[in-house]
């Protein structure tokens, strides 16, 4: 589903940020990169969606060079959730929820009937929180909020950077549950960020822990802990 070949991003300043990761995701499948900061986990993620380009290199998602996509049409079918969510904050939940849906023209009513069952799905009750304003709502619950956002216009692939970095540890435990609850619902092909090891085995069907612009190891969490 996410094909990496000989993929390359150095930076105008000289940083060579990637360099030379080839690896593939198979779709449905969770991965998580872990490693120390600046290693180039964000950067591999941002060229998923063409944010970022490579230097060399090619990235394919569902078959496709994504080098031959019209970036605003890639990222319509990648969803993308960031550690600061930025909702609109004029916006009711509900709408945020929408946005996407209704960016592409989906009928109103059908984007708003999908961004309910979304915000159900993210464990908040749509009756209550759906029109309520991103202020009423704490950390935790905007980044449900964002989750459900990135989800709605059902992209067959999630990114995911730092998703649960904002909040408290009890509060992202909860996340994680509910975060894998949903995968198990929905079954996206994920590529999430993060550089906590307890986080990456506990949500990943497969690990790549990264070393300086390089995955060192991409396996089962199983494996990299070195357990049978
Ligand atoms: P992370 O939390 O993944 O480590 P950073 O806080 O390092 O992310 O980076 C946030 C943003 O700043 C990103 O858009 C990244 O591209 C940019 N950035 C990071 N390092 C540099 C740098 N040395 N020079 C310019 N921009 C940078
Ligand atoms: P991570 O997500 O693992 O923290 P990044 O992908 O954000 O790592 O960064 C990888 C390297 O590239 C770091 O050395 C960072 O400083 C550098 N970098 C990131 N963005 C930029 C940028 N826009 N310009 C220059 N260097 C950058």
């Amino acid at each position: 589903m996410i094909r990496f070949e000989q993929v390359t991003k150095r930076y105008p300043d000289g940083t060579t940020a990637v360099d030379g990761l080839s690896f593939e995701v198979a779709e449905g499948e969770l991965v998580t990169l872990v490693g120390p900061s600046g290693c180039g986990k964000t950067t591999t993620m941002m060229m998923v969606n063409r944010l970022i380009e490579p230097t060399s290199g090619r990235i394919f998602v569902n078959g496709q060079d994504i080098a031959t996509v019209d970036p605003v049409r890639l990222r319509r079918r990648i969803g993308y959730v960031i550690q600061q969510v930025g909702l609109f904050p004029h916006r009711t939940i509900l709408d945020n929820t929408a946005t996407v849906p209704t960016l592409i023209g989906w009928k109103k009513a059908k984007a708003r009937t999908r961004a309910a069952e979304l915000l159900d799905l993210v464990g908040l009750d749509p009756k209550t929180y759906g029109s309520r304003y991103p202020e009423q709502l704490s950390g935790g619950q905007r980044q449900r909020v964002g989750v459900a956002r990135a989800l709605a216009a059902d992209p067959p692939v999630l990114l995911m950077d730092e998703p649960f970095g904002a909040v408290d540890p009890v509060v992202r435990e909860q996340l994680q549950d509910e975060f894998l609850r949903m995968q198990e619902a929905v079954r996206k092909t994920v590529l999430l960020v993060t550089h906590d090891i307890e986080e990456a085995v506990r949500l990943g069907d497969r690990i790549a822990v990264y070393g300086q612009g390089r995955i060192e190891q991409f396996d089962t969490p199983g494996a990299v802990l070195g357990t049978p």
